[in-house]
């Protein structure tokens, strides 16, 4: 799977894919969203605790392909601890950088976070791999919005 991806990154999506950060149900979330992209198979349900404006915890349970799992362990651990405004951000920035394989538009504000994200990039050369990388901050923004269905268009 994903083989024809050849560069640096690939041992930390394979790493992250293998074994995802954060692949838990937070006990106290109050905000939850299922994630589905049929075209690949993933599947995720994330919940998460906001506390006020902060996603204070957040954690994702499914099952899928290295890319869309790695995606859903990176985007909670850069997500965690973020105002709802800068989740939105961040949700944003990493759709570019995932469609584009760039992001002239993310302002500084995110550099570390979206640093993070970059192995990520890589995607944006194999459109039908798009909606695996996207799919958790598609569900990201639903659990946010407070819907319960994420599509993954
Ligand atoms: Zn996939």
């Amino acid at each position: 799977m994903f083989d024809d991806l050849r560069d640096l990154y690939q041992e930390l999506i394979l790493d992250h894919g293998l074994k995802p950060r954060n692949f838990r149900r937070p006990e106290d979330a109050n905000r939850h969203a299922k994630g589905d992209n049929p075209m690949c198979g993933d599947r995720m349900e994330l919940a998460l605790k906001l506390d006020g404006e902060v996603v204070t915890d957040l954690g994702f349970q499914g099952r899928g392909c290295a890319i869309s799992m790695a995606s859903a362990s990176l985007m909670t651990e850069t997500v965690k601890g973020k105002t709802l405004a800068q989740a939105h951000q961040l949700s944003d920035s990493f759709r570019a950088l995932a469609m584009t394989g760039s992001c002239p538009e993310c302002g500084a504000e995110l550099a570390d976070e979206m640093e993070r994200l970059q192995p990520l990039a890589g995607v944006h050369e194999f459109p039908s791999r798009v909606k695996c990388a996207t799919l958790a901050w598609h569900t990201l923004n639903a659990a946010l919005d407070g819907s319960k269905e994420a599509s993954s268009e």
